[in-house]
């Protein structure tokens, strides 16, 4: 709705050339249609904010540190705060969500919990990972 009210702007920005003579319309007119352009863009990405995943489902899935401050959580990049200092490959499981940021703990590592499950390789990078992965955490490879 917003972004269809910022695409009117240049319409609107038309009456210009019926109010101001030439010189001055014509650039007025160019800074409405950039701005339009921005506000428009600005929209669209509020749109697909709200989209990212149900969060409500979060807590309790397990993700690997990806970057510091960033960790891989069902198939979703996350931004990530953490009590405790977290390496990149580190396993942490989300215990709260809070706006766009996960709160995290460290994970117990595959070995200790299960042993039993089958070691899969990523094609790409030829690490472990786990067949509900939907990307490497390596690497990034798409395992679907
Ligand atoms: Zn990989």
């Amino acid at each position: 709705m917003h972004s269809h009210q910022c695409l009117a702007a240049p319409v609107v920005g038309l009456t210009l050339f019926a109010i101001l003579p030439w010189p001055f319309a014509l650039p007025a007119y160019l800074i409405v249609s950039v701005l339009a352009l921005v506000c428009w863009r600005k929209g669209l990405e509020a749109m697909r904010l709200p989209i990212v995943m149900g969060s409500e489902a979060l807590p309790g899935q397990v993700g690997y540190v990806y970057l510091p401050g960033q960790a891989h959580i069902g198939g979703e990049t996350w931004l990530i705060e953490s009590e405790t200092p977290l390496d990149a490959g580190a396993r942490v499981r989300v215990v709260a969500v809070q706006g766009l940021r996960l709160k995290v703990e460290p994970a117990s590592p595959l070995s200790a919990s299960s042993s039993a499950e089958p070691t899969l390789l990523c094609p790409a990078c030829g690490r472990p990972i786990s067949d509900r992965w939907t990307h490497c955490p390596y690497c990034g490879e798409d395992l679907l």
